[in-house]
């Protein structure tokens, strides 16, 4: 049993966990190559995304979007090698930042000693990565400044930079075919705060996708984005 959930015809979700700051990874399937959107919070998630696309016979990952730059949605990337990484350029800015830190416990303590707001962050990172020593940072191979779209086979994709309050770099990947939206963490406020965007949320309203998939939550549909609406505005 693959615990994969399908989306649409070539669209799959890898599903978030709470536990251990988890993200949902979507798994576009086209018909020779499979595309990931976000690439699990590290190598051993990666490791498993892979081995669940290897039981529903997926195409090899040819290439992965990236949201934005959050180590949640990005530090599985380097398990999976002759793959484009398709990013917005400010996503490529921080992740060369961040791979310049050499990341260990170590380091990861100290910075919970210099910034203790962030302490369930970096907590989270050393349950998910055990193995430091072979750690890397992958890097985007291919970056777009405003939009770009990617013509498939059997899927079309379109991708437009919103930015927000959550990461300025937050960018929204539409499935044309399917309808189906991708928005990564554009729902959320800064980890550190509880300011939402709402000008995003009523424009990703209007645009009326069939299925909105975020970063941390079940996929949902217009009625739940309404009522998530509702609740930022009422707050
Ligand atoms: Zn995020």
């Amino acid at each position: 049993m693959s615990s994969l959930l399908k989306i649409s015809d070539n669209i799959w979700l890898f599903p978030f966990n709470p536990e251990g700051v988890q993200a949902n990874v979507g798994v576009i399937i086209d018909d020779d190559q499979t595309g990931l959107i976000d690439s699990g919070n590290s190598p051993q998630q990666a490791r498993l995304i892979k081995s669940e696309l290897e039981k529903i016979q997926a195409p090899p990952v040819k290439y992965i979007l990236l949201t934005h730059h959050h180590w949640d949605h990005t530090f599985g990337a380097s398990v999976f090698n002759d793959c484009e990484i398709v990013a917005h350029e400010l996503t490529y800015d921080y992740l060369k930042q961040m791979k310049k830190i050499n990341w260990n416990k170590e380091y990861i303590l100290n910075e919970i000693k210099n910034d203790p707001s962030m302490k369930l962050s970096h907590e989270a990172k050393l349950a998910a990565i055990k193995d430091w020593d072979s750690f890397d940072i992958s890097l985007p191979t291919m970056t777009f400044t405003n939009s770009m779209t990617l013509e498939l086979k059997s899927v079309s994709l379109e991708l437009s930079h919103i930015g927000g309050v959550h990461a300025k770099d937050s960018i929204l990947i539409k499935e044309l075919n399917s309808n189906v939206f991708f928005v990564g963490d554009c729902f959320y406020p800064k980890p550190s705060d509880n300011k939402v965007s709402l000008d995003i949320l009523k424009s990703l309203h209007r645009q009326s996708a069939k299925i909105y998939i975020h970063g941390h939550g079940n996929p949902a549909d217009i009625t739940q984005l309404e009522a998530f609406i509702r609740q930022v505005e009422n707050n």
